[in-house]
């Protein structure tokens, strides 16, 4: 029996799966420090400031750029002890406005990756993050219509797929979720009984990173891997 078989119904995540994001972010991290280190109070760390800041607004602004911009302006002010000018803000909110004006850029081979899933499975999309941005990306995608169903969610936990899998008629155990954080695409899913499959990206965000169990999901290098896993035999 082929992996592909057990398997009714391919999730994906989006962010730094189907297209670039934590480039963005990373980015606009080292922009934050630059504007705003010649007004930093002295030893203060800029880097661990805006992380912990937005780690603190979490959970009452989730995720996604507009929350990472106000987060950035709250930074900048505290850690410069109310000293830095407001051009300087400006300068951050018109990168947070260039953000989220910004087209998506889908990573290598995802277009024929997901054509490719889809001859032979029901494919779906479940990502986090700011439902106005999110929702403009998977619009500009062009891959919308390969989508069944789409989901933007404030958090990925097991309640939450357990609730969408509930809602669309799928049972965990003939479900693969594929995506780049082990914390949010992999671990909740493996939980539910269902499948996961790791693409790492070459950044993650401190926050998705975990030590992940070793041996409950298997790790592919790239998303054209993908339906060469489902057409592999299961080993056990
Ligand atoms: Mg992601």
């Amino acid at each position: 029996m082929r992996r592909g078989d057990m398997i009714e119904v391919v999730g994906f995540d989006a962010d730094d799966t189907l297209w670039q994001c934590q480039d963005g972010f990373d980015e606009a991290e080292r922009l934050f420090v630059d504007t705003v280190s010649p007004y930093a109070s002295p030893g203060v760390d800029l880097e661990d400031a805006l992380r912990a800041t937005e780690l603190g607004n979490l959970a009452i602004s989730g995720y996604g750029v507009k929350a990472f911009g106000l987060s950035m302006i709250e930074a900048a002010v505290t850690s410069s002890a109310g000293t830095v000018p407001s051009r300087d803000i400006g300068i951050l909110v018109d990168h947070i406005h260039d953000m989220l004006r910004e087209p998506v850029r889908l990573l290598d081979g995802v277009a024929d990756a997901l054509h490719a899933v889809a001859q032979t499975h029901r494919v779906v999309m479940i990502t986090k993050g700011d439902l106005v941005h999110q929702t403009r990306k998977v619009q500009t995608s062009g891959l919308h219509h390969v989508f069944e169903h789409i989901k933007i969610v404030l958090e990925k936990d097991v309640s939450t797929y357990r609730a969408i899998l509930n809602e669309w008629g799928i049972n965990p155990s003939t479900f693969l979720m594929v995506g780049n954080s082990v914390r949010s695409d992999i671990l909740p899913v493996v939980e539910l009984g269902g499948f996961g499959l790791h693409i790492p990206y070459h950044v993650t965000w401190d926050h998705e990173v975990v030590d992940a169990p070793k041996g409950t999901f298997d790790t592919v290098a790239s998303i054209s891997d993908v339906v060469e896993w489902l057409a592999t035999e299961n080993p056990s």
